[in-house]
């Protein structure tokens, strides 16, 4: 508002009216102008403090794959300078898997983003870009220096729908990879330890019926020891797999029938599921793929998988187990319409000692390294080992082995 006083009325006329109201809508056009200025300012500035002041290295890609932003960390991590704004991300030297994740991702995101264009308003944010592990891929990103750091890459949507880019979240997780190493280090020097006690130990439990008649209260504690032997004995055995698994020691590489395998695995629990009264079945497959591995253990992570289904089932319960094949891959299926797994516990499952805790499994026995060793074994031989769950109905495990090019295989040496 613009207030002006004069000393006598005749003072203002028309034309000076029409002047003080002219300055006066002018001015209020700059000073909103300058608002609205300090507000972006305002917004930038915060934008850009938050930025630089995170330990977590960002970067921002466009859809047409060239670099828009790199934080002060991601600069200094990366060890880029300035310039390479704007650049296309393959011409940046950046760490391998990560200059990969980003030229697959933003070629997705150019074929979503065509689509989305040609879609009406209304209808492009009902276009998602899926969040699923596949699509949006967390990976784990090696530095020259011997840093770890893990990476998240998700999609920049607009309040349309488009879809801009992607941003890259890398956080060093160098500590933690320290600390599991420590903790397997640890863990494999005790349980190499406890092994020699153990057969000790099973030796004379077993001998005292040898040496005097027991009555029947003795054989009973005596049974009871030796199961508790018995189980020590897994524990250390699953530690010490996992331990040579995860070192990549002694792993042979071998061509190994697929079906073949399926075989073993499922013949080994039979007796157990026919006990239980779980109808455990092999389902007949379109053929029976050759993969390169280790048979031994190809062989064990799938029993452990099995042997799960059969354990987290109630008697009268099913489990199945099916192959699928496509040009370059080979799933194994475990299904069984047992307990189930609820979402947030799926995503602990792979860890080594997780276990779940409830009701249904206070009294089966484990030792939370059956799916650890599963996976591991299947990291190694260059696959994927997944789940798909619901609570109270059953659960289906996924096993994916990559197959080799047609022909480099022979068959014959099974
Ligand atoms: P454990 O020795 O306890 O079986 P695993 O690593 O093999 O250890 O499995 C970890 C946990 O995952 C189990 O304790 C169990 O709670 C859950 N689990 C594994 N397989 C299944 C399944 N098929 N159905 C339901 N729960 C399962």
């Amino acid at each position: 508002m613009l207030w002006v006083g004069t000393a006598r009325i005749d003072d203002i006329d028309a034309a000076r009216v029409n002047f003080l109201s002219t300055l006066a809508s002018q001015a209020s056009v700059l000073i909103e102008n300058a608002r609205l200025f300090q507000t972006a300012e305002g917004g930038r500035q915060r934008l850009h403090t938050i930025l630089s002041s995170t330990r977590d290295a960002i970067l921002v890609v466009d859809a047409d794959g060239r670099l828009q932003m790199a934080n002060p960390a991601a600069e200094r991590l990366l060890s880029l300078d300035r310039s390479v704004t704007g650049k296309q991300i393959a011409d940046i030297e950046l760490p391998k898997q990560l200059t990969e994740a980003l030229v697959a991702q933003t070629m997705t995101l150019r074929r979503m983003r065509r689509y989305q264009l040609a879609l009406p308003k209304s209808l492009r944010s009902s276009v998602e870009v899926s969040s699923d592990d596949e699509s949006l891929p967390s990976i784990e990103v090696l530095l020259e220096d011997g840093r770890t750091f893990y990476a998240s890459v998700a999609p920049v949507t607009s309040d349309e729908g488009v879809t801009l880019g992607v941003v890259v979240v890398m956080r060093d997780v160098t500590h933690f990879k320290e600390l599991d190493a420590l903790k397997s280090e640890f863990v494999a020097t005790v349980s190499h330890d406890l092994r020699a006690p153990l057969t000790f130990m099973r030796g004379y439990t077993t001998m005292l019926s040898m040496v005097g008649d027991l009555n029947n209260r003795q054989r009973d504690y005596m049974q009871r020891i030796l199961e508790g032997i018995e189980q020590m004995n897994g524990l250390v055995g699953d530690l010490l797999d996992l331990r040579r698994v995860e070192a990549g020691v002694g792993i042979r590489k071998e061509p190994c029938r697929l079906g073949l395998i399926m075989v073993e695995s499922v013949e080994a629990i039979r007796a157990r599921a026919n006990a239980k009264g779980v109808e455990l079945r092999l389902e007949p497959s379109e053929g029976s793929p050759t993969v390169i591995g280790d048979r031994t253990l190809l062989r064990q992570s799938l029993s452990n998988v099995v042997d799960n289904a059969v354990k987290y089932t109630p008697s009268g319960g099913k489990v199945a187990v099916g192959l699928d094949i496509t040009e370059d891959t080979a799933t194994i299926r475990v299904t069984d319409n047992g307990i189930g797994i609820s979402s947030a516990d799926q995503v602990r499952l792979f860890e080594k000692f997780y276990r779940i805790k409830r009701r249904e499994t206070s009294n089966i026995q484990g030792t939370g390294l059956g799916l650890a060793l599963a996976r591991s074994i299947i990291d190694r031989h260059g696959g994927r080992v997944w789940v798909d769950s619901a609570l109270n109905k059953g659960s289906t495990f996924f096993i994916q082995l990559p197959l080799p090019p047609e022909g480099s295989a022979d068959p014959r040496s099974e």
